[in-house]
């Protein structure tokens, strides 16, 4: 039997889908085949793998070169000049070829500045995700085998303690020390959960990560159980992300089917199964509690807070609830040891972080990089400048629930602390920059909007409180607004803090306080003056500057 020389994959993220990836993908399958070369040349649908302006990507290892946007009129030349002839199809060429096997436009070309260092995503794009085979060649189940075998489970959880693990969901809060809880608590059944339910504006990067690599996830739950002694655990998938819990399906067969899931795994006696639970499309039941009523099969509202999860979380029993990207890191995590997790990153915030970078740069897409890199930075590599020349006003941080950050900050590096000290929040990734034709009250009235939509309406500050923001926000913006507008938002933006019940009123308030925090300026242009400085708000006739 002939021996496969080339591996072709092909970009299989919903938005290439959209591009029509899936008619690449058959049309490669059939050139291989009309070029005989089917028994050489294997050719499989991959994840996002991050570059979002030549969709559908192509790229062809062993020489990891990149070829996009790929239209199927493209296919044929492409197959016959480089995997029949042997040659670059320069044409259609993405990127230069990488000689180290990564693709050549992740990384900085700038040697002083931080490059890509990839953790969560280091095989996404690299391997077939519906190939269990190929997770196992790149490491997969080893860290599961290594703790089965030679830990003990409060050893698995130190290893996660002294890494410094942090929850990459928004929250930041320590894995190792989530996990201690629950371990330490006498009560059975306990459960592992992740929480897929990824659906702030902007944000896509567990998707990309559980598409690319779903087996990454199901290992470090497992492991999760391992250390906390659950044997159950719970994948609560955003309804819209189909094609992830298809792979996530067809990845828990597949390690079933191979005993790295169920009954005595590794022969060690421990069982771990896992479950997937489809979303339905409430935002609210990205919080964990919301996300707990719903896979008991309630409505998706808040649980008063304490008791936590840890100890009364599903079915009122001892719970581990983590984010996608935060189980991502595990398995590479026990495989290396902390301190190799500890060289990445800062020193509070050890690791790397995945952001989606959207808005008026040059490139968009998604990245990531160790913890600690400036906004600035990455504007200037990854998204590589401002759109038109234009110039950086504010990013938004997070989807909906982050906040709004002035130029000011734009040198503050992104960790945890030194965002917590300079009153921002890191948010769960997404990086919306915007350049100085963004109307800050537009952009505060659009979030209000959101938050008042998505209002489980289970408590009054944020059913009402809401509500009452977004209108204030559309009469000032519409030029009707009035001074004592700004003490009534105020005192809005406090009530939602002080007295919401969950994080969804809570965060509500920050995009008003951010507001007047760094931009009342120009608040104050649309009521006393009438006039939007960024010429975005339907009254504005001219340009006003804000000093
Ligand atoms: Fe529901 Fe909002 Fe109250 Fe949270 S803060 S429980 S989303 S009404």
């Amino acid at each position: 039997m002939t021996a496969i020389r080339s591996m072709v994959l092909v970009s299989g993220d919903r938005e290439s889908i959209a591009r029509g990836a899936s008619a690449v993908f058959e049309k490669l399958q059939a050139e291989i085949k009309a070029f005989d070369l089917q028994d050489e040349v294997s050719v499989a649908m991959t994840g996002d793998v991050g570059r979002h302006d030549a969709l559908p990507l192509v790229i062809i290892y062993p020489e990891a070169v990149t070829y996009g946007p790929v239209k199927s009129e493209d296919v044929h030349f492409l197959v016959e000049e480089h995997l029949y002839k042997g040659r670059i199809a320069q044409r259609l060429q993405a990127s230069p070829r990488e000689l180290s096997g990564q693709i050549a436009w992740l990384a900085s070309r700038e040697g002083t500045l931080p490059a890509e260092q990839r953790i969560v995503l280091r095989r996404a794009g690299l391997i077939d995700p519906e190939s269990i085979e190929e997770y196992i060649s790149h490491d997969g189940y080893e860290a599961l085998g290594k703790a089965l075998t030679q830990m003990q489970p409060g050893e698995v959880i130190q290893e996660i303690i002294e890494a410094g693990l942090r929850g990459r969901g928004g929250a930041g809060f320590p894995t190792g020390t989530k996990w201690r809880f629950v371990a330490q608590t006498d009560n059975y059944p306990k459960y592992i959960i992740c929480n897929a339910d990824e659906s702030e504006p902007g944000t896509f990067k567990d998707r990309v990560i559980l598409e690319g690599d779903p087996h990454s996830i199901l290992e470090a739950m497992a492991l999760a159980g391992y250390a906390v002694g659950a044997n159950e655990g719970y994948i609560y998938v955003r309804g819209e992300y189909k094609l992830a819990q298809n792979r996530l399906a067809a990845a828990i067969k597949q390690a079933r089917e191979l005993g790295l899931l169920g009954q005595d795994i590794f022969g060690s006696g421990f069982d771990f199964n896992i479950h997937i639970h489809s979303g339905a499309g409430a935002y609210i039941c990205g919080e964990e509690t919301a996300l707990l009523e719903s896979i008991e099969g309630k409505r998706g509202e808040p649980r008063n807070r304490p008791p936590y999860p840890t100890t009364h979380g599903l079915w009122g029993k001892p719970t581990v609830v983590n984010n996608v990207e935060t189980l991502a890191n595990v398995p590479a995590i026990i495989l290396n040891g902390a301190n190799w997790f500890d060289d990445f990153g800062t020193k509070s915030s050890p690791g790397t972080k995945v952001y989606t970078i959207l808005g008026n740069v040059n490139a968009t897409g998604l990245i990531e990089v160790p913890m600690g890199i400036t906004l600035r930075e990455v504007i200037a590599i990854y998204g590589k400048g401002m759109q038109n020349g234009g110039s950086f006003k504010l990013a938004q941080t997070g989807g909906s629930s982050g906040s709004i950050i002035p130029a000011s900050l734009q040198d503050t590096p992104m960790d945890y602390d030194s965002y917590t000290r300079a009153g921002v929040s890191l948010g769960s990734g997404a990086l919306l920059i915007c350049n100085e034709e963004t109307c800050v009250v537009d952009l505060a009235r659009v979030l209000l909007n959101f938050f008042a939509v998505e209002s489980c309406g289970k408590c009054t500050p944020c059913r009402v409180g809401g509500k009452r923001a977004y209108q204030i926000l559309t009469n000032i913006a519409e030029g009707t607004g009035k001074m004592d507008d700004i003490d009534d938002l105020k005192h809005i933006a406090d009530n939602l803090a002080i007295l919401s019940n969950c994080g969804l009123g809570q965060t509500a308030a920050v995009p008003i306080r951010d507001v007047f925090r760094h931009f009342v300026a120009e608040v104050e242009a649309h009521i006393k003056l009438k006039v939007c400085p960024a010429g975005v708000c339907a009254m504005s006739g001219r340009r006003v500057k804000v000093m």
